[in-house]
Parts: structure tokens; C-alpha cells; sequence
């Protein structure tokens, strides 16, 4: 066979992922890629099960169907105050997955840099990778995952091309403040950088902390493109909806990309999700409540069986720290990813290896989320206190 290309030689295929086949060929519980096993709102199934025969069954517009984008841009200007044309500044992509990229190829030569927060969702190196950008990573330091503002300024030294946020953070939870998102506003905008920003767990953020809208901030509607999803804020990963919005030129070039890759995003899904793009305050709310009960839940019993973790602010995940658990004879000489594959086929839980997030190191942590029935977080609970019952 002829060499294949290099630039798919560069990345592997996603570690969260691969987790989530692991935990289904073995029956784990799945705590590794991050979706909800509970239903979406009723509304959206009822009007799903009408567009099943009302339709539209066939392509939408490219970029997404008009009446979807102007829902979308209305529902974006509840929450973030910013007011965006459905018909030059929104492009509907499949998943917040395929917006990340479009914005990546619409702004990036091969050679440009890109500033990557590390730890990161893993997405984004190779969205670098396809895009010809050269990822420059700034850690962000734990415990508290604050900025590594010297790093930060250092990168910016380089010229980068973008700084890709995602706030609230996958994988450590961090909600970014309005004063570090003003720090690195003032650096787009001295290094004339552009601003990627992931903001698909918008929605889930627990109190007392609060989303700011990067776009927001004075003088960086121009310079960002954010990515959106119904994903997790609908709990539809499946239905693969995602949205970029920024202003009109570089949503354009977007748009070229996204128009090549996938023609467009589901069109009966897209009708189906008007339904959950018009529910009022009540839902969003009743959302962060369900997601502040399920994080103190599964919080304490981590604390419970003595498993070390950060304080997540955001998203529906955790880091836990599993080095003393590592150094233990049973696990001599196995990393992360070892040790997550000895989880989820001899433990019955499926987490992600740490070093899938970090630039350097992270081994000595797995994360886990906690977007799940209580039932069944209490069942995780109780096989991953396994590891402090002295059996291992
Ligand atoms: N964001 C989710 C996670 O990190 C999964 C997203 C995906 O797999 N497309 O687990």
C-alpha cells in the first residue's frame, strides 16, 4: 500500500473515545466520555417524533436551517447580551466537535501558532494538527488550575494566530473569571490575536461562580469565534448540533469549510431542536440544579472511599488523583492508561487516563464525570471504593 498521509500519522485516535468502546466491550460503568444517560427534554422527543413524519428529510441549508439560526442567535442573546446576524454570523455545524475545527481551518495557516491551555480537551491538538497550526501550551496549575500568566505572556511573545479557551474547562471544571478573561482580551487584542472559544458547558455552572462570555468583553466580538452545542445543554450528544458565531468574514470562511466536510448538520434534528432552543429560564436552571446535586453527590462519595479530586466549578467533570494508588505493588509499572484499562475490566468503571489532557504528565490523574442517574453513580461509588478497601 502507498504511504499514508503524515499529518494523520501526527494523532491518535481519541483516547476518550477508544474509553467509552473499552467500557462497552467489557460492561463498565461508563464515567469516561462525557454524555448524560438520561432523556432529553420531553418537548424536544414529542417534536421529534412529529418531524418524523412531517419532515424535513432532506438537506437543509448548508449552513443551517434559517428558522434553527434565528432561534439559536435569539437564545445566545438571552444568556450572553450579544446579538448575532442568523443570516452572515452563525454557521450550524454537526457538534461542537466540528465547529472547533472550522474555526481552527478558518483562521489558521500551516505554520501559524496556536495557544492551547494545558490541561485541554484532547480535540484540540488535533484540530491544531489538521489546520497546519503549531499548538503552543500554557499550563494552567493545578490545584486551583489558575493561568500560568508568565507562560501566557511568553506565548503571546510568538505571534500566535488564536488562543483557544474552553470555558467552563473540560477536563478540571475551571469557570475562567471575568478578570483572567480580561487579561487575555487585553492580549488578542495587543498581539491582534483571535479568540476559538469552547463554551459548550455554558450552562453548567455551579454557584457561586458565573459564565462570562469571552465574545462579550469589550472588544473581542470582532476578534472571536465561539463555539456552541446543544449537547450538553439539551443532553442530545447524539444528535451532533453544534454552532459557531462570530462576525461575518470569518464565519464565511468557516462556512467554506464546514460546507466541504459535511454539507450540513441533521435537518430533521435541527427542526426537532427548536423545540429545546425555545424553553424558558426555568429549564437552564433546573439543569444547574441537576448538575449541583449530581457534583455534590458524587463529590462526597469520592471523599467518602478517599479518593483525591479537584473542585470542579463547571462542566460534569472531575479530576481524581490516583498517584498514591499507582505506587501500590498491584499497579507497579503501569500508567494511566494501564491503570484505566485494570478500572474499567476488573472495577467495572470507565474513566480517562490524565495524560490524554496534558500537554506533560497529567498520569496522575483519571477523570471522571458525573453526568448520570444517581443510581448508577452510586454503583460507581461503590466499585471504585474497590480501590481503598485494602483489597488492591
Ligand atoms: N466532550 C466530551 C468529553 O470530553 C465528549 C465529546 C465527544 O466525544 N465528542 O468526554
Amino acid at each position: 500500500m502507498p504511504e499514508l498521509s503524515q499529518r494523520v500519522g501526527r494523532f491518535t485516535d481519541s483516547v476518550i473515545r477508544r474509553m467509552t468502546r473499552i467500557a462497552d466491550s467489557c460492561g463498565a460503568i461508563n464515567l469516561s466520555q462525557g454524555f448524560p444517560d438520561f432523556d432529553p427534554p420531553r418537548e424536544m422527543l414529542e417534536a421529534l417524533g412529529r418531524v418524523a413524519f412531517e419532515g424535513p428529510h432532506q438537506y437543509a441549508v448548508t449552513y443551517g436551517a434559517p428558522e434553527f439560526r434565528e432561534a439559536l442567535v435569539k437564545k445566545h442573546e438571552r444568556f450572553s447580551g450579544l446579538r448575532y446576524d442568523a443570516e452572515t454570523e452563525t454557521v450550524v455545524t454537526c457538534g461542537g466537535t466540528e465547529a472547533m475545527m472550522c474555526a481552527m481551518m478558518a483562521v489558521c495557516n500551516p505554520g501559524d501558532k496556536a495557544v492551547v491551555f494545558s490541561p485541554f480537551y484532547e480535540n484540540y491538538a488535533a484540530d491544531a494538527i489538521l489546520s497546519g497550526a503549531e499548538p503552543l501550551y500554557v499550563p494552567l496549575v493545578p490545584p486551583d488550575f489558575h493561568i500560568d500568566t508568565e507562560a501566557l505572556r511568553a506565548a503571546f511573545a510568538q505571534k500566535p494566530k488564536a488562543i483557544v479557551i474552553c470555558n467552563p474547562s473540560n477536563p478540571c471544571g475551571k469557570v475562567f473569571t471575568q478578570e483572567e478573561l480580561m487579561m487575555i482580551a487585553g492580549l488578542c487584542e495587543a498581539h491582534d490575536c483571535f479568540a476559538i472559544t469552547d463554551e459548550v458547558y455554558e450552562h453548567i455552572v455551579f454557584e457561586p461562580y458565573r459564565h462570562v462570555y469571552f465574545a462579550a468583553l469589550p472588544g473581542m466580538r470582532q476578534r472571536t469565534l465561539t463555539a456552541g452545542s446543544l449537547s450538553k445543554t439539551y443532553s442530545v450528544t447524539g444528535w451532533r448540533l453544534g454552532y459557531l458565531l462570530g462576525p461575518a468574514e470569518a464565519i464565511e470562511a468557516a462556512r467554506k469549510v464546514h460546507d466541504f466536510l459535511t454539507v450540513g448538520a441533521a435537518a430533521p434534528l435541527q427542526e426537532a431542536a427548536l423545540a429545546g432552543l425555545a424553553l424558558g429560564d426555568d429549564y437552564y436552571e433546573g439543569l444547574r440544579a441537576l448538575y449541583t446535586d449530581r457534583r455534590e453527590y458524587f463529590l462526597h462519595g469520592l471523599d467518602a472511599i478517599g479518593l483525591k479530586h479537584n473542585e470542579p466549578q463547571g462542566s460534569y467533570f472531575v479530576l481524581a488523583d490516583i498517584s498514591d494508588i499507582l505506587l501500590r505493588p498491584a499497579f507497579s509499572g503501569m500508567d494511566d492508561l494501564g491503570f484505566c484499562e485494570w478500572l474499567a475490566r476488573e472495577a467495572g468503571v470507565a474513566a480517562v487516563p490524565g495524560s490524554s489532557f496534558f500537554r506533560e504528565g497529567g498520569g496522575q490523574y483519571i477523570r471522571l464525570h458525573f453526568a448520570r442517574e444517581e443510581a448508577t453513580l452510586k454503583e460507581a461509588l461503590k466499585r471504585l471504593a474497590r480501590l481503598n478497601d485494602g483489597t488492591v
